[in-house]
């Protein structure tokens, strides 16, 4: 019998990993990307000898595929994509083609915001109690490669709406939701019901037993869960209730209730601050005792987790003036979250490509916490056209040294510079990363110049 024909779109992490994996289980696999590759993923298709093309798509090739795996980065909409759909030629993400091959517990993780501390938390928890676990999915090694192997026996996934999207049959032992609010709606036909019933897509194929974690003050996931109905173990996360089994925050102390067990502790001993995050820890708290982690485990792993930068990451201080780096913050609802952590007068840099936002769900919050807004983008019309007159300051820069000295000409000891955009960051910058990098530096080159 002829091999299937895998053919792979788009050249990244997932995308070379699907490859090497279509290899392993036999498929005849080509992979196509309309940009050009990196060196080091250059390097291993050709040590594996996996035919390859860059700077185009090579239509009548990729259309003879019996699958393809298409990378998150490519819209379904675009015309090849269509083609390939329209002839019924089945289209899937990385995530889903790898889950075919793993026969480990899948823990999956999604929402607007908190994706990847959430992950990385219970990867964190789950690690710290000696588990075989893996890490993947929107962070860190490709899922499919991993699963060449496949040693773990549990898998913590970072599921973006994009991989959703080309998700069918994977099934999830537990499923994390954490909050749906407008985000990427370019890709969903400026729609936000598209947008939610992507998000929604994790619990697809769910078996009653199954755990599924959400945050229950969310109103997207409240309909979305009366509309469907799921049969599922459900275990809501609340600031405001206090939900048995599920988790909630209570004077500070975190309590999750699950399987008869009760874990509790107090946000302080945690490094990580905001109601965000105690949404975010709770979560995570419910998805370890799910799997049967112990209270000792999860105590010592609360406590001694560290997040990935650009999340409300200390950047320095400066004569008093405390700089903070949420560069990761592209969306106003995470701008809403690292506000409401703001314990001081705040001086707010914001800016960068606008995706849509409507600002109405912070107005209330900026007057109350920001004295000075400082925008950090190629055009700062919205932004300063919509709190005008709301905040007493606003100045506009294109630089990031400039937005850093003027956070620290404008504070009092005491005083708060965050970094917490609101919008995508490629107009000035490579992305958030760099955008976040950026800004370090800057601290960092004050806080040299003063001593
Ligand atoms: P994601 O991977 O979904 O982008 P991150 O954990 O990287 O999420 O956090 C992105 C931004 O969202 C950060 O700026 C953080 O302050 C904010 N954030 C984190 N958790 C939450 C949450 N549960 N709800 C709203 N905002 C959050």
């Amino acid at each position: 019998m002829a091999a299937k024909k895998l053919v792979i779109l788009g050249g990244g992490e997932s995308g070379v990993g699907a490859a090497l994996l279509g290899q392993a289980k036999g498929y005849e696999v080509f992979l196509s990307d309309r940009g050009s590759l990196k060196e080091d993923y250059r390097t291993t298709l050709q040590a594996a000898g996996i035919p390859f093309e860059e700077g185009q798509h090579t239509e009548e090739r990729i259309l003879d595929a019996t699958e393809v795996v298409k990378s998150p980065g490519i819209p379904g909409t675009v015309p090849l994509v269509q083609k390939l759909k329209d002839q019924g030629t089945p289209v899937i993400s990385e995530i889903e083609f790898a889950a075919r091959y793993t026969r480990a517990r899948l823990i999956g993780i999604t929402g607007s915001n908190g994706k990847t501390t959430t992950t990385l938390l219970i990867y964190h928890l789950l690690k710290t109690a000696g588990l075989n676990v893996g890490l993947a999915g929107n962070i860190g090694d490709s899922f499919a490669e991993q699963v060449i192997n496949d040693t773990f026996d549990y898998y913590v996934l970072e599921l973006s709406s994009f991989q959703l999207d080309d998700m069918y049959q994977t099934r999830l032992d537990t499923a994390v939701l954490l909050n749906i609010t407008p985000d990427h709606l370019d890709r969903y036909g400026y729609n936000f019901q598209n947008y939610v019933d992507s998000k929604f897509r994790i619990l697809q194929n769910m078996q009653p037993d199954s755990s599924f974690i959400f945050f229950q003050e969310n109103q997207p996931i409240l309909d979305g869960l009366t509309k469907r109905g799921p049969s599922v173990r459900r275990l809501p996360v609340s600031l405001e209730t206090q939900p048995v089994p599920g988790g909630y925050l209570r004077d500070g102390q975190l309590t999750a209730q699950c399987d008869n067990r009760t874990f509790q502790i107090a946000q302080d001993e945690t490094p990580l601050r905001g109601p965000h995050n105690a949404i975010n820890m709770l979560a995570a708290v419910l998805a370890a005792l799910s799997v049967g982690v112990g209270d000792e485990a999860i105590a010592e792993g609360l406590r001694t987790f560290q997040n990935a930068p650009h999340r409300l990451e200390p950047a320095g201080t400066i004569n008093g003036v405390q700089f903070i780096n949420d560069s990761k913050a592209t969306n106003v609802d995470s701008v809403f979250y690292a506000l409401s952590s703001m314990t001081s007068p705040t001086i707010w840099i914001a800016g960068g490509l606008d995706k849509g936002n409507d600002y109405s769900q912070i107005e209330e919050l900026v007057r109350r916490k920001v004295k000075a807004l400082v925008c950090l983008g190629a055009d700062n019309h919205k932004l300063v056209a919509y709190f005008e007159g709301k905040v007493p300051v606003i100045y506009e820069t294109q630089r990031v040294q400039d937005a850093v000295a003027r956070g620290l000409a404008l504070g009092q000891p005491g005083d708060v510079v965050l970094l917490s955009p609101a919008c995508a960051s490629f107009d000035l910058f490579k992305n958030y990363e760099d955008r976040g990098n950026q800004f370090k530096a800057a601290v960092q080159a004050l806080v040299n110049s003063q001593q």
